[in-house]
């Protein structure tokens, strides 16, 4: 289908994120070619719905001719400025003061990183610093939730709990703890939304108490958990667990990789449940994945602890392309794009995105649908009644993955059984129905 020196030399030179090299060279690659709004072609001239938005990233959709511009604009006039030595540059200056003007609460201090993985090795880095600061150099325990992701870093990938990122590497991560999901579908306690918020902060204190409460620096959680199957947790979830880390003197820190830009409707899905946390990273629609880009978003408390801890010496942290001002640009550019109407496109669209995968539920393989605005899942089984997840293996992920793929649609189809949405958020009516049609379509091959 494609040109075989293209195919030969990816499988000869390019390592691919997150796959199995063995498979990967016996299937070889599909190439992408180009892209407009919502739709990709790849090099043989297939159309597809991107119903995934690249890898949850593409919120404003392809070919924005603005961005193009403002990113090449940046280049002409300035294509790198470091933000060491005091010196910085316009984007990066007026990109922080506008995330500070939107971010939830006191979240006014703005770190750039190149995307999540290294937002959330920043975090645990400020954190550290954080407590030594505040004279508790043993707060030096993390808690994180089963089935979370927080990128794949060296450090990071400690807090990541999908299995995959740990195996093989042989990594200590002892400083590491997790408490079991919310996963509302699969949970022991059932599905009632109070008794899943009980038994989270049941197993948040029991956590506590079995690490020692002196001991604890803080809890990372995403708003909606992406990478481990869309698992959305009850409203107030979220907000239970912030107020239990403040009781507790635990520094709370939302992952909204995913979940901010949009994805779930507004700009931050933190503020849908009405908390602050004390750090906020994002990456992904930050720039729409135009070009890499991340953050770490600091509230007030936290940002004037570390710099009274560091009196005069400087904080050692720090990347080349801290704050790069084409990023900056294009995360200008595609925040006002947001703002004109593409937000409220996003959520007219994930409603309609939401009711035509409810229609799904008719389906024999279908168990689950959830999701939130444009961030949804539907949950394959073998048998609704007793839910027998489809067999744990890649091969019939990648089976779904390829019937989509043949019927003009990309989703990301998870190991378990789990078929993942995320598409941009500039769909039409008539995209999204088509994800729906072409899903069920898919399904019905899958029989
Ligand atoms: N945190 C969350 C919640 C994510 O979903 C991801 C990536 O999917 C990351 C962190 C890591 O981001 P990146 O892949 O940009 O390094």
């Amino acid at each position: 289908m494609y040109s075989n020196s293209l195919t030969e030399l990816d499988r000869a030179h390019l390592i691919h994120p997150v796959a199995s090299y063995r498979s990967h060279e016996k299937h070889g690659v599909r190439v992408l070619a180009s892209a407009k709004g919502a739709t990709v072609t790849d090099a043989s001239g297939k159309q597809l719905i991107d119903g995934f938005a690249g890898l949850w990233c593409v919120n404003a959709g392809y070919g924005h001719e603005s961005i193009v511009e403002a990113a090449a604009r940046q280049m002409r006039e300035l294509p790198y400025a470091t933000a060491y030595f005091g010196l910085g540059s316009e984007p990066a200056i007026r990109l922080a003061g506008e995330l500070a003007d939107r971010a939830p609460g006191d979240l006014n201090h703005v770190y750039f990183t190149l995307g999540g993985s290294d937002a959330i090795d920043t975090t645990i880095r400020f954190i550290r610093y954080y407590w030594n600061a505040r004279g508790r150099p043993e707060r030096d325990q993390f808690i994180s939730v089963e089935q979370g992701y927080h990128g794949s870093s060296t450090v990071g990938a400690g807090l990541t709990a999908l299995p995959a990122f740990h195996a093989g590497f042989g990594l200590p991560f002892d400083w590491q703890h997790k408490i079991p999901s919310h996963y509302a579908y699969r949970n022991p306690v059932g599905d009632d939304p109070q008794a899943i918020i009980d038994a989270s902060l049941a197993a948040l204190k029991s956590k506590v108490e079995t690490i020692g409460p002196e001991r604890v620096a803080a809890f990372y959680a995403e708003p909606i958990q992406g990478s481990g199957g869309v698992l959305v947790p009850p409203k107030g979830w979220v907000k239970a667990m912030r107020e239990f880390c403040r009781e507790h003197d635990i520094l709370f820190v939302a992952d909204e990789v995913i979940t901010g830009f949009g994805r779930t409707g507004p700009l931050f899905a933190c503020s849908e449940e009405g908390i602050v946390p004390d750090l906020l990273t994002t990456a992904k629609g930050l720039t729409s994945g135009y070009v890499p880009m991340g953050a770490v978003l600091m509230s007030d408390h936290v940002y004037e602890t570390i710099a009274e801890g560091a009196g005069a010496a400087a904080v050692g942290h720090g990347y080349t392309y801290s704050a790069h001002p084409v990023s900056a640009a294009v995360g200008l550019e595609v925040l006002k794009l947001y703002e004109s109407g593409l937000l409220d496109n996003g959520v007219r669209a994930g409603a309609r995105l939401m009711e035509g995968l409810e229609g799904l539920r008719d389906h024999p393989l279908v168990g689950d649908v959830r999701g939130r605005g444009m961030l949804a899942a539907v949950e394959l089984v073998v048998d609704k009644v007793n839910k027998t997840p489809l067999p744990a293996s890649a091969e019939p992920a990648r089976r779904i993955f390829d019937r989509a793929w043949e019927n003009g649609l990309i989703i990301r189809a998870f190991g378990n059984g789990v078929l993942g949405y995320a598409p941009p958020l500039c769909c039409t009516e008539t995209e999204i129905d088509a994800i729906v049609e072409r899903t069920r379509m898919t399904l019905d091959e899958t029989l």
